[in-house]
């Protein structure tokens, strides 16, 4: 017979992570969990984390959010593509999601374009991506394509106002049972026998007791990290950025459905427009520049005037060595970060609630259970910092900083990737890859990797044939941008609160 008593879930820390954990548990968990948050307002948030990549839509969708409520509550625009400029002498090129040209029953495009490369007939790759052009001309549509049915329905994201999510999330976990708590953590209480954690310590004598507890308490990591003692992996030797730069600036003229990544002599700095301003943040290595030099930079970098004054925030590229330990599970900054450059942080909040949820303790723990969860997100770990490690390392730029970066040895998977890419034009997904094949393409090409070879079955298509496909594809989605609405006009009409 089950036991009548609820399970009590306690989640320290109320930031994007927290809340995120509160509102899907209040959804998916039924009567027999009780669910309460521990958050401190004298704290405050980490108060960055802008842009998402498109998982988050299923997110918000599995939550009932409406979408164009949930755009004009957080202050959202859309996300179609990340803009690398500057990261190698070619210039610019765009990571946009979704497909680049159509595929040719086993044929990967990109073998079509790599063939049609070695005799003349392919331009840049981007021109195949219908986010890409769509991006580029500041357009957005949502929904099937109008003007040809080969095309495919564009894959987007948002940029929002992180501190506005974390209150859309709030209302939502409260209506849904949450409840919260506010109060500082000031320690710990532990089980003398077994060491799980019982209960959360707050000022004024207050004891919040539970059975599970999720650490969302951001970088302090006060349950995994000061608590339980889980070591901390530092990747600073592959990404050695440990600084952020962060300002507003009023609203961008150029209101962009893309986030842009500008390499700068010692890092590089984002770009994500909103609808009430424009976030900004220059990441660095305090090793090659100073602090007062990142806020001189980052501040001539503005497209518009900043509406504060630089903040500054210190991190360690990493991850935790066990991510779930005793009956603590660690989510967001508290289980480890990877800066922003292909705005997975949040992201990986999302998966980690999905991974939680499915390997839900019931009244008891399994070792075997908490082993999976850690497999699981160690794989998702190293795989981003695969991705991100790639843009650092295939740069041809000039500066101390970058040439570093050219010398550092690969990690193994990632080599291996780069290695049958340049031999043979292929490309490989490997279990818990966030990033697809085609994403991993455009990074490669775009940062000036080239591939020696192709798929041999595009040799079988005739010049011509090639010629025609690829022309086609490239005039099919600039006849689909063609009619698409400009992006602020488009967020304006469908999803209010907006001021264009
Ligand atoms: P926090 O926001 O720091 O929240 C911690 C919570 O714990 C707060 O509520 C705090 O009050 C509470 N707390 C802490 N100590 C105590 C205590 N003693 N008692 C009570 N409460 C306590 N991610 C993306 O996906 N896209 C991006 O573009 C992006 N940009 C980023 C840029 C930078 C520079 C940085 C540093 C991160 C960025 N991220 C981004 C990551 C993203 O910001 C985080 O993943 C996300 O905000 C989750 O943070 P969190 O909730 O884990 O921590």
């Amino acid at each position: 017979m089950q036991s009548e008593q609820p399970i009590r879930i306690v989640i320290a820390g109320g930031g994007t992570a927290g809340w995120m954990a509160a509102a899907a548990f209040a959804r998916f968990l039924g009567p027999r969990y009780r669910i309460t948050l521990v958050e401190s307002e004298e704290i405050g948030t980490v108060g960055v984390g802008e842009a998402t990549i498109p998982q988050i839509r299923l997110f918000n969708a599995s939550l009932g959010i409406d979408e164009n409520q949930f755009i004009a509550a957080t202050q959202a625009s859309f996300k179609l593509a990340i803009e690398f400029v500057g990261w190698t002498k070619s210039g610019r090129y765009m990571h946009a999601f979704g497909d680049v040209g159509r595929d040719n029953g086993l044929l990967a495009f990109h073998h079509i374009w790599l063939r049609g490369l070695t005799e003349g007939l392919s331009r840049p790759l981007a021109g195949y991506s219908l986010n890409n052009a769509a991006a580029l001309a500041n357009r957005m549509q949502r929904g099937p394509a109008r003007t040809a049915r080969m095309l495919p329905e564009m894959p987007y994201a948002f940029h929002f106002d992180a501190g506005l999510y974390a209150k859309f999330l709030r209302e939502l976990a409260e209506s849904g049972g949450v409840e919260r708590i506010e109060g500082r953590i000031a320690s710990i209480e532990r089980d003398g026998e077994s060491g799980d954690v019982t209960a959360l310590r707050l000022d004024g004598a207050r004891e919040v007791a539970g059975d599970l507890f999720i650490d969302c308490t951001g970088f302090r990591a006060l349950l995994i990290g000061e608590a339980l003692g889980a070591g901390y992996e530092d990747w600073s030797a592959l990404l050695p950025c440990d600084r952020a730069m962060a300002v507003p600036s009023a609203r961008a003229r150029d209101f962009t459905p893309y986030t842009r990544a500008t390499a700068h002599g010692a890092g590089w700095q984002w770009r994500i427009p909103l609808q009430h301003r424009t976030g900004n943040g220059l990441v660095y290595s305090s090793a090659h520049l100073s602090d007062d030099e990142a806020a001189a930079r980052l501040l001539a970098g503005l497209d518009e005037p900043a509406l504060g004054d630089p903040r500054r925030l210190r991190f360690t590229a990493g991850k935790r060595q066990g991510f779930w330990k005793h009956n603590v599970i660690a989510l967001g900054l508290a289980s480890g970060f990877l800066e922003p450059l292909e705005s997975t942080s949040i992201h990986m909040i999302q998966s980690g609630i999905e991974r939680i949820l499915k390997l839900l303790p019931g009244a008891g723990v399994s070792q075997v259970q908490r082993d999976e969860y850690d497999r699981q997100t160690h794989l998702e770990y190293d795989r981003v910092r695969d991705f991100l490690v790639l843009h650092y390392w295939a740069n041809d730029r000039d500066e101390p900083f970058w040439r570093e970066r050219r010398e550092v040895p690969l990690p193994e998977g990632l080599e291996h990737k780069v290695a049958l890419w340049r031999a043979a034009g292929q490309l490989v997904r490997g279990e818990a890859d966030l990033f697809s094949e085609v994403a991993w393409l455009q990074v490669l090409a775009g940062q000036g990797i080239a591939a020696q070879g192709h798929h041999p079955l595009a040799d079988a298509v005739p010049r011509e044939q090639v010629a025609e496909y690829l022309e086609l594809v490239e005039a099919l989605n600039a006849r689909e941008v063609a009619q698409m609405p400009d992006h602020a006009a488009y967020v304006a009409q469908h999803c209010a609160g907006v001021k264009t």
